[in-house]
């Protein structure tokens, strides 16, 4: 019997959920494989009854919390699809400011009627068994966690910095070129593909393990960043990890 998946999105843009879309338009023989049995965006049949259940978006209100929770009680494997649920992503920013400014600033004076609170990965929340990274994830990234799921093992991601598969694609350094990337400490998967098109990384694939913050921080001071600049572009996507490297957490 094929096994049951489900998808389930919380705060995000949806954008992973349409790239899993694309992916199964491009590679349909996954869906001889697989039984999909909630994908709102997909279908309009619904049912609990899943094995595998892959999680968008992150966690930005208490109310989330409990959602999480019995998906966690349902499946037998949670994926963390995307930075949003990878990460906190996009949304985790607003992690360093007061909670009520970033609230009056959204909804004004309706400001109360919205329940929020700092977002979080899912991995804050509940036990996550892996994580297909990016905003948004990698088609081929999707197919080979699929693939791996049925083989009864997990995804593997790699736990190495961009710059290395950078080099493998023979790019010319961002930074060579006179502009900033954020590859040393970002992880590989992507093929590189912000510097292959003339853009430093932004981090959306996260931070590799034990990450050389300060020196990064120093190679983009000494291409002129100021150090606004430099909390700016380590913001997008890396704000909840390295407020969890500071020992800073949201509350
Ligand atoms: S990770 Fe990016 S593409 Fe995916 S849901 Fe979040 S914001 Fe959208
Ligand atoms: S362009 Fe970025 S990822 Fe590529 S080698 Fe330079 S710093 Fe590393
Ligand atoms: S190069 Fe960096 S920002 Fe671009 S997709 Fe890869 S990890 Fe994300």
């Amino acid at each position: 019997m094929n096994p049951k998946v489900a998808f389930f999105e919380f705060t995000s843009c949806e954008g992973c959920q349409l790239t899993v879309l694309d992916t199964l338009q491009r590679h349909p023989e996954l869906l001889e494989v697989i039984e999909i049995v909630q994908f709102r965006e997909a279908m309009t049949e619904r049912s609990d009854d899943y094995r595998i259940a892959f999680i968008e978006g992150s966690c930005t209100r208490p109310s989330d919390e409990a959602k999480i929770r019995e998906i966690r009680k349902q499946a037998q494997i949670v994926i963390a699809v995307g930075a949003c649920a990878h990460l906190g992503g996009i949304n985790a920013i607003r992690n360093r400011m007061p909670l009520d400014d970033v609230r009056e600033y959204v909804y004004g004076e309706k400001k109360d009627w919205f329940e929020t609170y700092p977002a979080r990965p899912l991995s804050a929340v509940i036990k996550v068994d892996a994580v297909i990274p990016g905003c948004p994830i990698d088609r081929d990234e999707f197919v080979m966690a699929v693939t791996h799921l049925l083989q009864g093992r997990m995804p593997a991601i790699p736990d190495y910095p961009l710059c290395i598969e950078c080099k493998l694609t023979e790019n010319v350094c961002m930074f060579l070129r006179g502009q900033t990337c954020l590859g040393p400490i970002t992880r590989a998967g992507c093929d590189a593909i912000c510097p292959s098109c003339g853009q430093g990384c932004e981090g959306c694939r996260g931070l590799i393990p034990s990450p050389n913050l300060g020196a990064i921080k120093e190679a983009l001071r000494e291409r002129g960043m100021t150090e606004e600049q430099i909390d700016a572009r380590l913001s997008l996507f890396l704000t909840y990890q390295t407020m969890q490297m500071e020992g800073v957490t949201p509350a």
